[in-house]
């Protein structure tokens, strides 16, 4: 039987993160994927580093399967370099600091290398439906082929990060949030993530996600470990997000990627539709907890349209106790609509764009996505 690799997607159980576990896990997950590994090819493996996160957070893709996967490539021959984008300035300063909080550190013990090249390219990409020239990191045009390693989290602005959100961090930090300016809409935004993921297609050689402890409620940084006990990888990163998605019972319209990508014919409609090679309902977490996205579902266009998204739609709160008035939020901010006031900060919420970085970025967790009262009135978190 022909095996279609766009729809498979592959699971094995991997119970916690020691290398005796890891391993073998890996190894299985790599058959399967029957991957073609040539002597002297050079491989980016592109982690989720996002900030300075210890791995114990479950904010990062955990050291220890990037340390393995590492040493699988070299043991056939493999180059292997190590890399992303965190949010932030992109130098060498910034990257040494984020591998070392995230314990990235290790790969240069068993000789694979930590990506310090900071320069940019620009793509021409006439295929895209939403981002047609963009800046990314040029360390990915040195790799012959790249492996997308992303960690299972939830996600305040897409309701989900996985693969797909993933490739965001082939932009350089500091555009990242002039991104989020430029495509304050939600479905242009996850749009233009899939854009990024089909720019990448031709050199990417497998998705993989760490779902051995994911990360829920307040993701993508400051949620709380959960543990779902296995390592998926998919040739399609969208694929792979379906499969994800339905391990934590995420619906398609809590996630803005997961309709866009169905919309354009680049995913099967339901997980049911995916070749499965594994058992997925061993993972399942049905009490996963989720972040109120955006969705896709509300609102409109035109005035009421409008009124009725902004009305229903979540916005950053703040949780004053655990404010240390750091001032990063109002860095961060692409709108520039946070004002520092008495040690807190002070939205403009008539002109936040509901981008979340401020959440995302914000040290300490004081900031949610939230629903208002009146919103809860019509919708029901699941
Ligand atoms: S980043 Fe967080 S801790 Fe710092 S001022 Fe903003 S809300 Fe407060
Ligand atoms: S306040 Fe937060 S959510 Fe609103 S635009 Fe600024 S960073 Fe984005």
């Amino acid at each position: 039987m022909k095996i279609n690799m766009e729809k498979r997607v592959m699971i094995v159980p991997c119970g916690d993160y020691d290398e005796a576990n890891v391993r073998p896990a890996l190894i299985e997950l790599l058959n399967k994927a029957r991957l073609e590994i040539r002597p002297g090819m050079k491989i980016g493996i592109k982690a989720n580093l996002v900030t300075f996160l210890k791995p114990q957070t479950a904010g990062v893709t955990h050291f220890s399967l990037i340390l393995e996967l590492s040493r699988l490539l070299l043991e056939l021959g493999a180059k292997v370099v190590v890399g992303d984008s965190p949010g932030g300035p992109f130098t060498k300063p910034a990257l040494a600091a984020v591998y070392k909080a995230t314990a990235m550190t290790r790969i240069e013990e068993i000789g694979g290398s930590l990506n310090y090249n900071t320069d940019i390219a620009h793509a021409e990409f006439p295929k895209a439906a939403t981002i047609s020239h963009f800046t990314y990191t040029a360390w990915l045009d040195e790799m012959d082929a790249v492996i997308n390693f992303c960690k299972l989290k939830t996600h305040g602005m897409l309701g989900l990060s996985c693969a797909v959100k993933n490739l965001f961090g082939i932009v350089p930090g500091l555009t990242k949030p002039e991104y989020h300016y430029l495509y304050p809409d939600q479905r242009d935004f996850g749009n233009m993530l899939i854009d990024l993921n089909e720019f990448m297609k031709p050199k990417m050689l497998l998705n993989i996600c760490d779902a051995v402890v994911g990360m829920e409620g307040n993701g993508p940084t400051s949620g709380s470990p959960r543990y779902v006990g296995c390592l998926m990888a998919s040739k399609s990163p969208y694929a792979l997000d379906i499969a994800a998605a339905s391990m934590i019972n995420l619906t398609h319209d809590e996630s803005v990627t997961l309709p866009l990508s169905i919309e354009r014919g680049l995913a099967p409609k339901s997980v049911e539709e995916l070749e499965i090679d594994g058992d997925i309902s061993k993972y399942f977490v049905g009490d996963y907890k989720k972040q109120p996205a955006h969705g896709t579902a509300f609102g409109g266009s035109g005035f009421f349209g409008k009124a009725v998204k902004t009305l229903l739609s979540p916005n950053p709160r703040l949780t004053p106790e655990l404010c240390i008035g750091c001032g990063k939020c109002a860095e961060i901010c692409p709108a520039k609509v946070i004002t520092l006031k008495d040690m807190h900060p002070r939205i403009d919420r008539k002109h936040c764009i509901r981008c979340f970085c401020c959440q995302e970025f914000c040290p300490k967790g004081a900031l949610r996505a939230k629903r208002s009262a009146v919103a809860h009135l019509f919708i029901r978190e699941k």
